[in-house]
């Protein structure tokens, strides 16, 4: 099939996409519709954790699709009730909400900050709502997310922007300190920094933004979004610096390609009362019922110990990389890594990638001097190694 004899301009223009149409997906594998294969390194953004098509979520939308699909959120249904009870059992908290997108997630977050700031006044009676939230974070397109994302630019893109999220910066627990007044509530940040370029918050700074959070009855919320879900070797990412939460929230990697996400919080701050949350989707039994499957595996002995194996293999490959073809050097959290390459040859690669033939290669660069890698966290070696091989010839044809 041309690429010409789809109408692609029935959909509505938000992004620049190359003339191709995706038909197929197996494991970390697309086929386009001329049928030419690309090993993929974006995995729908971070989302399929088990690669494109696992056979557990296949067969999950099957059965619970045939059993049920959606009595309302207004019943009980048994996998939201199965996969609330498996996250809570395997974190330190207590409450779940289930959503579909990341933003609504990080809009949920929001409200119960806002809410508990409400019951929990300042000294002088005020209600508590602003959130403390980091440069370069990234939250979400919502008005509220786009607000609390810390993108230049994206505080005036569709303004008036939604108030209260004043910006410090990662890793640096003085300028969190120096935002706090009587109308503070809560921090919330990625534990690793992704769309900003994979940036990882220091574990000794996690540690003593929840020292300063206690010690000034303020929220402290991570946005595991990318992060979370085994992704950086341990099933969240706030686990990395030994710290407790008192909200996370889920998104990409719970669903492995589904729309599916969560906010988790401690007994303590569920102050929800009935009718103030909610979302006709919400919890529904198939996305779930993907969520408990694709949370079955990554709880099987060994998986988080080969994602740490396997981040590892892959940040000694970009290495040698680096020494082979003059680049920075590389960072990350397990197999969410970033390759720095020095100068601003990134969407460079990326093009030239995709077209390498007989096969191309998926990548994304979040910013021009920098490739960011997101493979599916069952990706074998042989692809890891095949993946480098292509990156090679691609810089060796760029040159120094
Ligand atoms: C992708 C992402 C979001 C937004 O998720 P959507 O599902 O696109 O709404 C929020 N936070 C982080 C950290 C993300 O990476």
């Amino acid at each position: 099939m041309e690429f010409s004899q789809y109408d692609v301009n029935a959909l509505l223009q938000i992004t620049n996409r190359p003339n191709l149409v995706f038909t197929e997906g197996r494991g970390m594998w697309l086929t386009d519709h001329n049928g030419k294969r690309y090993l993929d390194y974006l995995q729908g953004w971070a989302v399929n954790c088990l690669g494109h098509s696992p056979q557990c979520i296949v067969d999950a939308l099957a059965s619970q699709g045939a059993k049920l699909i959606n009595p309302s959120p207004a019943f009980y249904n048994e996998p939201s009730i199965r996969l609330a009870s498996m996250l809570t059992a395997n974190s330190c908290f207590d409450r779940v909400f289930f959503a579909n997108s990341g933003a609504e997630a990080n809009e949920g977050a929001i409200k119960l900050a806002r809410k508990w700031g409400k019951l929990n006044k300042s000294a002088a009676g005020e209600n508590r709502y602003e959130i403390i939230t980091f440069n370069h974070g990234f939250h979400g397109r919502t008005l509220a997310t786009m607000s609390a994302s810390g993108k230049s630019g994206w505080d005036t893109m569709f303004a008036p922007q939604v108030p209260g999220f004043p910006k410090a910066e990662l890793n640096d627990i003085a300028s969190v300190e120096a935002l706090i007044t009587d109308r503070t509530v809560a921090v919330m940040l990625e534990p690793v920094q992704g769309e900003s370029g994979v940036i990882p918050a220091q574990p000794e700074f996690m540690q003593a933004l929840r020292a300063l959070t206690k010690q000034r009855n303020l929220l402290l919320i991570v946005d595991e979004v990318q992060a979370g879900m085994g992704r950086t070797g341990e099933l969240f990412a706030y686990q990395l610096s030994g710290i407790e939460p008192d909200i996370m929230t889920l998104g990409k990697g719970i669903g492995g390609g589904v729309p599916l996400s969560a906010m988790l919080c401690r007994e303590e701050i569920a102050v929800f009362e009935a009718g103030e949350q909610g979302g006709t989707y919400n919890g529904n039994p198939v996305m779930t019922a993907v969520g408990a499957a694709v949370l079955d595996e990554l709880l099987k002995p060994g998986f988080l110990q080969s994602v740490k194996d396997t981040g590892a293999y892959l940040r000694a490959e970009l290495l040698k990389l680096c020494d082979r073809h003059g680049l920075e050097g590389e960072r990350g959290e397990g197999l969410l890594r970033a390759l720095k390459l020095g100068r601003d040859i990134g969407p460079q690669i990326v093009e030239q990638a995709r077209n390498l033939e007989p096969v191309g290669l998926l990548l994304n660069s979040p910013r021009p001097d920098l490739l960011r890698f997101m493979p599916a966290l069952n990706v074998s070696r042989d692809e890891i190694d095949q993946m480098i091989a292509m990156l090679s010839a691609v810089l060796d044809k760029i040159g120094r």
